[in-house]
């Protein structure tokens, strides 16, 4: 690959900071620099609002259908172009190509979902709510909103977002993560391509100061925010501070049950696929495994000799099941965790650190690691590590398993492995968590659900995307309307009641 620069994208054309900062843009596999993305500056941002509030009156007044169109016929120019969106993927975040092909998969089906917005918009009419009055409420576009993405999904995280806010007749302006920013200018190039007018789709590379101005700027009138608990939580404070409607995903430490009617051949498949899947960074990763009872010993075992064998790879190696991580900073931080959960005494069981991939000495590799006889107060069951590592706590019931998890800070994604479906049902009733699986280790939400974790895994009201997501993107409007007839009856000085 040529080294190449990332820019924004504002008012249908690629534009360039005046004074313009910026980042390397890494291939994790190999760990050598391949590009630069510029970091935009406040001027920047107004730039692309200022765009994007230009677009709205005629984006927000096209009706419902023909905006509908555009996300057609971009739906089928993004089903043309998965294979440059996953090519894109593995180079710049590292994932499997296999796995960048499924999270393209996953955003197209935002895209399917917001092409159905005609009958999504739909209001609701009463009729002779008084003698002579209807009422009807209707849904409206809030106007410029912007959507500040991680770099674990650069492809399909931002597309929780706007595929919606603009079938909903908002205009948008994206803030990609600056380590993977390439997927947003073919989003961008693509959704011209498809007819969308200029303006109504924006994006401004860069860091805090490109994100810090958004949050400031009076004519944004909504933030979605996926990332991390701290920034996620620092986001929902200054954004609605500052007035405006926020969603802000967080963090996760997800865990799975397996009790011991659990089909340990079936747990433990499904263990290795969520827990070193993309390396485990992922929001919706099983990253604590709670072994309850009998099932504890049969699990580590069968894990430990899976773990052992993982195959890690350059992800464009067509038998990969498992690439590098995003950054050396990121691989540094994981490997001093699992020291740190060493120290604290848990057991090691396999030690993924130090290791290399031949060929690719300088990449950003782990090993995947297992932990057994994790504690709820030691380091790496409290934090997210947000890689190859996973955590066995032994827990004696049920009961135990679902205190254990309802304690902790995050509840994002959780799942029980069992054949009982009373120990199901009610373990779906009474754990405190956002998105539940039975035998189900990822229960990421379709496209027509929505997605969204509870604690400090989500901090706003709404979740994303689905329904949830068209009500983030537009705001009720209750009217009431009696014809001029009705009017002839003179002024009332009463209150206004049904007679
Ligand atoms: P991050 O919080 O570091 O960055 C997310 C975004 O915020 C990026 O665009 C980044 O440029 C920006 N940012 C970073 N620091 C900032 C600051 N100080 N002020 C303002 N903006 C800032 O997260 P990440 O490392 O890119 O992504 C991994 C995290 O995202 C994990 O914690 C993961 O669980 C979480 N995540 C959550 C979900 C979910 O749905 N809940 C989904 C994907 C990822």
């Amino acid at each position: 690959m040529t080294h190449y620069q990332v820019n924004h994208y504002i008012n249908g054309e690629l534009h360039q900071s005046v004074q313009p900062r910026y980042a390397d843009i890494y291939n994790p596999a190999l760990g050598s620099v391949q590009g630069q993305v510029a970091l935009g500056t406040t001027q920047d941002v107004d730039m692309a609002v200022a765009a994007a509030s230009k677009a709205f009156p005629s984006w927000s007044n096209t009706p419902a259908l023909s905006r509908a169109r555009v996300l057609m016929a971009y739906l089928n120019l993004l089903q043309q172009h998965t294979d440059e969106f996953a090519n894109l993927l593995t180079q710049e975040h590292g994932k499997t190509l296999a796995d960048a092909k499924g999270e393209v998969a996953r955003g197209i089906e935002v895209v399917e979902f917001a092409i159905g917005i005609p009958q999504l918009l739909k209001g609701e009419y009463s009729e002779q709510i008084a003698r002579g009055i209807d009422a009807c409420s209707m849904r409206q576009p809030l106007g410029v909103v912007a959507g500040i993405t991680p770099f674990n999904f650069p492809v399909m995280v931002p597309m929780w977002m706007f595929p919606i806010a603009i079938a909903c007749g908002n205009t948008f302006v994206l803030k990609p993560s600056e380590r993977d920013p390439s997927a947003s200018l073919l989003h961008a190039k693509l959704l011209k391509q498809a007819g969308l007018p200029d303006g109504v789709f924006n994006v401004v590379q860069g860091d805090k100061t490109v994100v810090d101005a958004l949050l400031d700027h009076p004519e944004v009138q909504a933030i979605s925010f996926v990332g991390s608990t701290p920034i996620a939580q620092a986001i929902y404070a200054r954004g609605c501070a500052n007035g405006k409607r926020v969603q802000a995903l967080g963090g996760a430490k997800n865990h799975m049950v397996v009790m011991p009617d659990a089909d340990l051949d079936m747990a433990v498949d499904a263990l290795m696929g969520a827990a070193y899947g993309s390396a485990g960074e992922r929001c919706m990763a099983i990253s604590v495994a709670v072994a309850v009872g009998s099932a504890a010993d049969a699990l580590v075992d069968a894990m430990a000799a899976r773990v052992k064998s993982l195959k890690i790879n350059n992800g464009l190696a067509p038998d990969a099941e498992m690439g590098p991580v995003i950054t050396h900073a990121a691989k540094e931080r994981i490997e001093s965790l699992i020291g740190e959960g060493v120290t604290e005494g848990a057991k090691l069981v396999v030690d993924g650190r130090n290791f290399t991939v031949p060929g690719h000495e300088e990449g950003f590799f782990c090993g995947g690691s297992l932990f057994d006889h994790v504690t709820p107060e030691m380091t790496v069951y409290k934090q997210e590590i947000f890689g190859p590592v996973l955590c066995v706590v032994r827990v004696p019931d049920m009961a135990a398993a679902a205190d254990l998890i309802n304690k902790h800070e995050y509840g994002n994604g959780v799942a029980v492995f069992t054949r009982d479906g009373g120990t199901a049902r009610e373990f779906v009733r009474m754990i405190q968590v956002g998105m539940v699986g039975v035998n189900v280790p990822l229960p990421v939400p379709m496209a027509f659900h929505s997605f969204g974790g509870w604690k400090r895994s989500l901090f706003g009201d709404h979740h994303i995307y689905g329904p949830e997501g068209v009500r983030f993107y537009t705001r009720v409007k209750a009217v009431m309307q009696r014809w001029p007839d009705s009017i002839s009856k003179g002024a009332e000085f009463s209150f206004p009641q049904n007679k």
